[in-house]
């Protein structure tokens, strides 16, 4: 491709170069890429649509996965009782909870003390490895990018999620880093398992917060 053709390109797309063009037709075609469309996929969360079959997207629940997302719905309330986001996060491995944890940001003036980051630390902990690639991660709020970027690095199998983050969620909503073949690891993902309790939780905490 030469200097002329990689211009055309990246005027075509309606880009106007103020960088060498080179990477101008870097960052255009980077960024056309990585944002994943999630409305062929996935249903986007609102309180009036959801769960209601508005778009057509697999739904596969395995077994107990209702049970251990209310392990994580237990969580989430103790994020609640700290004054944080009410989202929590439970990781299992042959069916036994190897890590657990809730949101404590505020708690812990922790930046990075999401629930799956604070479930993922001890888990792996426990086991002594950082890799976790045999476990199934069960969280209440499709994760952020800090998150799922986290659950790549610990090459976890399979994600479970409760409601979707239509504003910052990495696993569909906004990217979905968890199944781009350009990364590192994919994912198997299961959305939508009691997607009402943990949004209806989330929705409570902020409605009593504004009532303050
Ligand atoms: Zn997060």
């Amino acid at each position: 491709m030469t200097n002329v053709t990689r211009l055309s390109l990246a005027e075509e797309v309606g880009f106007e170069p103020t960088v060498p063009v080179d990477t101008a037709v870097f960052e255009t075609a980077r960024f056309g890429r990585s944002r994943t469309p999630p409305l062929r996929s996935l249903p986007l969360w609102s309180p009036t649509n959801f769960g209601r079959g508005a778009v057509s997207y697999d739904f596969c629940v395995m077994g107990d996965d209702e049970r251990f997302m209310r392990e994580a719905l237990v969580e989430a309330s103790r994020a609640k009782a700290h004054d944080d986001v009410p989202i929590g996060c439970v990781i299992v491995a042959d069916g036994v909870v190897v890590g657990s944890g809730e949101n404590r940001r505020e708690f812990d003036h922790d930046p990075t003390a999401h629930a799956e980051i604070v479930a993922l630390r001890e888990a792996a902990r426990q086991r002594g490895h950082w890799r976790l690639d045999d476990v199934t991660v069960y969280v209440t709020l499709e994760p952020c990018a800090m998150c799922a970027g986290a659950l790549l690095n610990a090459r976890v199998a399979r994600l479970v999620i409760g409601a979707l983050d239509e504003k910052a969620g990495a696993v569909g909503s906004r990217y979905n880093l968890l199944s781009d073949p350009r990364l590192l690891h994919e994912v198997s993902l299961t959305y939508d398992v009691l997607a009402d309790e943990s949004a209806t939780l989330l929705r409570e905490f902020f409605v009593e917060r504004r009532g303050e």
